[in-house]
């Protein structure tokens, strides 16, 4: 019997799990093509051009010389989906409601082995258009209250198949992490009347964590990273979302987000990561919150331990200013 997922809240704090027991069904390709050589087609590979039919329908594609270059598809193992009803529960102490919402991927390049890093600006650039495109499309529908851009690299951060894409999540309530950002911003802003990511932005472009900028954002190493050589890019200007970006702003998004990747990847070939986009949700639109993604790369196997899973305590063996210091100092 096809059983739905769910969303469940914890006893008590704003923790969420989605409950999707076919998601251990995913296909990986990562054990055969850990030892790869660099081919650019891969025949088992569902994201390659001439394996279309082994991916739910095309939602929106951009072509070049006759082929496509950039797919926009939807997950084939969603953990959240559109036909499933939100029903909300809120039956103390036992919170759920039904995981509505969906799940998309955007194939970046038809070219099996092509990273992110080694796209140009110009088509991160388009990447990141059709990515608002799509955004705007899935946050109009009135049950949807956030769609997460997020990207995992590497087995070992979250990718099932080694061939370079983004995820956009649509999600019936707004991240727990976004949440509790909205939340200690609200506050700091109404004790210094600013908001935090402009003075954020301004201390760590000036600070010993600072990597790297350009006209429009700071890439820096965040004073209480979490993960070892986490980044942090920030857009130096008020800017609430993704989509409100202007054309040059956007263009330099795209430089910085690749430089950082590079970077990171010239100190730690191949090395696994994740990066996330954190911004406003919705149409609303606050005075103390602002565009910034972040960066998690994945550092010698790192797991977490009691401390961090039971005290959500973390240990970080790398301090943010070393860190910097190697990924500003690296030559890319
Ligand atoms: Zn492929
Ligand atoms: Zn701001
Ligand atoms: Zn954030």
């Amino acid at each position: 019997m096809a059983v739905s997922n769910e969303l469940r809240k914890d006893y008590i704090t704003n923790r969420w799990v989605i409950v999707a027991e076919k998601r251990s069904l995913r296909p990986s390709d990562f054990s055969k093509t850990e030892d790869r050589k660099k081919e650019t087609v891969s025949k088992t590979c569902p994201f390659c051009p001439g394996n279309e039919h082994m991916t739910p329908p095309t939602i929106l594609e951009e072509k070049k010389g006759g082929k496509w270059d950039i797919r926009v598809v939807g997950n084939k193992f969603p953990a959240l989906s559109q036909k499933t009803d939100i029903f909300p529960s809120n039956n103390h102490p036992l919170i759920k409601m039904g995981a509505f919402g969906s799940q998309e991927v955007l194939i970046e390049t038809n070219n099996h082995s092509k990273r992110f890093f080694e796209n140009s600006k110009a088509k991160v650039n388009r990447i990141l258009e059709m990515l608002i495109k799509r955004r705007k499309k899935l946050s109009s529908h009135k049950k949807i209250e956030y769609v997460l851009l997020f990207k995992n690299f590497g087995r070992e951060c979250g990718a099932s198949l080694s061939h370079s894409h983004i995820q956009i999540s649509a999600l019936p309530l707004v991240p727990p992490l976004i949440a509790d950002e909205l939340n200690g911003s609200r506050g700091y802003y109404s004790e210094n009347h600013s908001c935090p990511f402009c003075d954020i932005e301004k201390l760590e472009s000036k600070s010993k964590r600072f990597v790297s900028s350009n006209k429009n954002f700071s890439l820096f190493t965040p004073f209480a990273s979490i993960w070892p050589y986490e980044l942090w890019i920030v857009s130096k200007q008020h800017v609430q979302r993704l989509e409100d970006f202007s054309k040059p702003q956007l263009l330099d998004l795209a430089e910085i987000l690749i430089e950082a990747i590079k970077r990171l990847n010239t100190l730690f070939p191949g090395t696994p990561y994740n990066f996330v986009i954190h911004d406003t949700p919705g149409k609303n639109l606050f005075s103390y919150y602002h565009f910034h993604l972040e960066i998690y790369p994945r550092y010698h196997h790192k797991t977490f331990a009691g401390l961090e899973k039971g005290g959500r305590i973390f240990i970080n063996e790398v301090s943010p200013e070393r860190a910097a210091k190697e990924l500003k100092e690296v030559r890319i």
